[in-house]
């Protein structure tokens, strides 16, 4: 890791066409932006989605990677990496393929009109901390005072979320 580098957190989420492909490669192409490493990838798991449900369940993960981008810019990213995803596919699959999200960057509290950091619903969301904790079950946010670990025990999201068997990244 470089000297202007950071670490941050990311949540993957897929609930159309080829999920766990959608997951992968959204994966790589972060990988493949210059300021952007992907260290470590959580395994997948398997979530209902909510309200609807005629829609199929939704495949997430978390990602922590090194950056040297500003929260903005980094946002900014993800957002370019899902139109990229979503282009490709819009008209065969619709317009929910990947959802991207920044949990945490390095361990800073803001709030602009584009962004909130940490993101104000990980806490409470049982398929955003289970993946969590299996990278970074000792990370501490910043403002509920807890660590990934304890706030996965403590959710109290009715949502179950399942463990899967694949993998969408290698570690290193
Ligand atoms: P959604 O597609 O429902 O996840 O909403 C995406 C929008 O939420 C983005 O265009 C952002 O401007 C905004 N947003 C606010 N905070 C965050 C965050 N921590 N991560 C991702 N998007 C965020």
């Amino acid at each position: 890791m470089q000297v202007n580098e950071v670490t941050a957190y990311l949540s993957l989420g897929s609930n159309l066409g080829n999920r766990l492909e959608m997951l992968h490669d959204a994966l790589k192409l972060l990988h493949a932006h210059g300021q952007v490493s992907v260290t470590k990838v959580s395994p997948v798991y398997q979530t209902a989605a909510w309200g609807k449900s005629a829609q199929p369940d939704f495949y997430n993960c978390a990602a922590r990677i090194s950056t040297s981008l500003a929260p903005e810019a980094l946002l900014d990213v993800l957002l370019a990496t899902e139109r990229a995803l979503g282009r490709e596919r819009l008209e065969r699959w619709g317009p929910r393929l990947i959802d991207l999200d920044l949990l945490f960057w390095d361990n800073v509290q803001l709030t602009t009109n584009r962004l909130v950091v940490p993101h104000p619903e990980l806490h409470r969301r049982r398929f955003v901390l289970l993946p969590l904790a299996d990278i970074a079950p000792q990370l501490i946010h910043p403002g509920e005072k807890q660590t990934i670990a304890q706030l996965a025990a403590n959710c109290s999201d009715p949502l179950a979320v399942t463990l899967l068997p694949e993998t969408v990244f290698p570690n290193t």
